[in-house]
């Protein structure tokens, strides 16, 4: 019996979701007292650094059938090494690539999936979890009966454990058995910036902003905070941002530290979204704006002379 992690990679580099993923799967491990393995696919990175986040050893798989994602190989891959370990719990990030490898995982070694995880297991035996549910508007706890489990972490929901140690790696040959081709016709990549769901803090605006000529502040406030942009729904329609921005319900899930909401007045729907942040700063210029409901801070003030001066005070203090 044995915990094992699908760790991803972006351009063969280890993703920090997957750090967090691996922390969990070791603490995990611990308390069902073994030992936490990982999986890897077209790595360029050292994986013996898992070692630090508890991971014993890497499993990295290489070769031509996995240099692109490609669900049907990743999960037949995860499924030979889980079943050479003899998984009995699997641990991946609910990113987009986990959300497309668990539900198939799942369905390919027989095991129960529980996705939006956002805690530590309140019990192992049986396996009982906390999820997030309804939009993040809610929890449950759910008790699996299955005797293999899938357990996928909503990012940034928990950070990552690290201390000291260096995992062993394992290189592996794997070839798939599948026959479903994928062909990558074009890739768009958003270059400089952490991805949404990685990111630590976002700075989001929305139909308040009038026009897409106005965003220059809110690029301005975002770099001097080292953070990521995001929009709402309706300014993603309008193509004032691209979509790959566009967060809520019908959007991105994003769980940042600190989201600033700009000229958004808070629909459900993009709440949906956004919910998880674990601190909520609104800047509205309508005080009975519902986003002042879900904030921990207020600002009821026009956007156009707030997020200037925000800005130049964070740029001051970051120079002091
Ligand atoms: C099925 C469905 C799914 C949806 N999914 C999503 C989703 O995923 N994400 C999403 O975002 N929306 C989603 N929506 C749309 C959602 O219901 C709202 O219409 C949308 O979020 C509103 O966008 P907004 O806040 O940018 O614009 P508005 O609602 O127009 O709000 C603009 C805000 O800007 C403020 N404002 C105006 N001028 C200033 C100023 N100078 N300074 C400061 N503040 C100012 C106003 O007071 C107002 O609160 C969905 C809707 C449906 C029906």
């Amino acid at each position: 019996m044995s915990v094992l992690v699908y760790v991803e990679t972006w351009e063969g580099k280890l993703k920090k979701a997957s750090y967090e993923a691996a922390s969990y799967g070791a603490r995990l491990a611990s308390r069902l007292g073994t030992d936490a393995y990982a999986i890897v696919l077209n790595a360029s990175d050292d994986a013996s650094v898992l070692g630090k986040y508890g991971i014993k050893k890497t499993f990295s798989v290489k070769g031509e059938h996995f240099q692109h994602f490609h669900n049907y190989k990743y999960v037949e891959a995860i499924a030979h090494v889980a079943e050479q370990i003899q998984a009995k719990a699997l641990v991946l990030s609910g990113t987009f690539t986990g959300k497309m490898v668990a539900p198939l995982l799942a369905v390919k070694i027989n095991a129960a999936l529980i996705t939006n995880v956002v805690s530590d297991p309140q019990e192992v035996t049986p396996l009982t979890v906390k999820r997030s549910a309804f939009s993040n508007k809610g929890f449950v706890y759910y008790e699996s009966q299955s005797e293999v489990n899938i357990l996928s972490i909503l990012p940034n929901a928990l950070g990552v454990s690290e201390s000291t140690g260096q995992g062993e790696v394992e290189e592996i040959v794997h070839t798939p058995e599948t026959n479903i081709e994928i062909q990558i016709v074009e890739i768009d990549k958003v270059k400089g910036k952490v991805p949404l769901p990685e990111a630590e803090i976002v700075v989001s605006a929305g139909r308040g902003l009038k026009s897409p000529d106005n965003w220059g502040m809110i690029e301005e406030l975002a770099e001097a905070l080292g953070a990521s942009t995001a929009c709402s729904k309706p300014v993603s329609d309008m193509h004032w941002r691209p979509h790959s921005e566009h967060v809520g319900q019908t959007g991105i899930t994003i769980n940042p530290q600190l989201y600033i909401a700009i000229g958004i007045s808070g629909a459900i729907q993009h709440l949906a979204g956004v919910s998880g942040s674990k601190t909520i700063v609104v800047i509205n210029s309508d005080p009975e704006a519902p986003f002042f409901k879900a904030a921990d801070y207020g600002v009821v003030g026009d956007a156009f002379k707030v997020v200037p001066a925000l800005t130049e005070a964070i740029r001051k203090f970051k120079a002091q």
